[in-house]
């Protein structure tokens, strides 16, 4: 499976593509991050663990800029994402792409069109070429058949494949993944993380996770980071985090979920 006109990404090499310096957010008295520093270079896959409330999907919402920090910085691609002018945030938005716990396609719309909408209204992509883009992704996520179906005909695991389609329809330079599979049955969540795999395996996209899978957080991470009440805790490559975890604390949560 190969990502379609991948060639006309930007080349990754290795420089740092997201990077948060000393980011603190509060929800009323809850200090949910306390001086971030995060940093993912281009290519990577880098996954976030730890327990519930530990800050880790704030961090994706602050990317997706759907919340703001109280204080510090973020930076996407060399260029500021917080703070900075609105013009330049709907800009650098356009770098990131985000893959959510519901699906929340357009319920009105066919898979295709789905896919299709954003690069046409945001990107002002040709109709035609936008169209044939659509088809390449739902190809990649294995739903070359299912063009014309609308959500609802469309089983949760097929409505989140086209969900990975649309976010990757956008050319992305990372995407990000919010425990894409919880709201899925159990035996539809393997077939979305064999596209995920294969995306990881076949395209240069960054990517970065938030995923209770840790068996796929082992296949497709470059880096684990162990969150525990905003900080990172300790990080490495999973072989290091789910084998010899160095804190008392990444082996409790370890045991919990495996
Ligand atoms: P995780 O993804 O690790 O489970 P979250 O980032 O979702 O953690 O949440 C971290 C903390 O922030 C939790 O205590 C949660 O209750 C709180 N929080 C998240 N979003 C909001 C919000 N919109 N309003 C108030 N508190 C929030």
């Amino acid at each position: 499976m190969k990502e379609p006109d991948s060639h006309s990404n930007p080349p990754v090499d290795g420089s740092e593509l997201i990077r948060l310096d000393q980011v603190t957010k509060r929800f009323g008295q809850n200090t949910v991050l306390d001086r971030l520093d995060f940093s993912v270079n281009s290519g990577k896959h880098v996954t976030l663990i730890g327990p519930s409330g530990s800050g880790k999907t704030t961090i994706l919402r602050l990317l997706m800029t759907l919340t703001k920090p109280d204080e510090g910085t973020i930076t996407v691609d060399g260029e500021k994402l917080f703070p900075a002018p609105e013009k330049q945030v709907r800009e650098v938005r356009k770098k990131i792409g985000m893959v959510f716990q519901q699906f929340n396609l357009f319920p009105n719309m066919t898979a295709l069109r789905n896919i299709m909408e954003a690069p046409v209204t945001v990107l002002g992509m040709p109709k035609d070429e936008a169209e044939q883009r659509a088809r390449d992704l739902l190809d990649l996520v294995g739903l070359a058949d299912k063009c014309d179906a609308r959500p609802s005909q469309l089983s949760g695991g097929q409505q989140q494949r086209v969900a990975i389609a649309r976010a990757l329809a956008m050319r992305p330079r990372v995407l990000l993944l919010d425990e894409v599979t919880s709201a899925l049955d159990p035996e539809l969540v393997a077939g979305v993380l064999d596209v995920l795999r294969d995306i990881a395996r076949t395209t240069d996209i960054t990517m970065l996770c938030v995923t209770h899978e840790m068996n796929f957080a082992r296949d497709i991470s470059d880096q684990v980071l162990m969150f525990d009440s905003g900080k990172v805790i300790e990080s490495g490559p999973p072989e290091k985090i789910f084998s010899e975890p160095e804190q008392d604390r990444t082996r409790e949560f370890l045991s919990a979920v495996l």
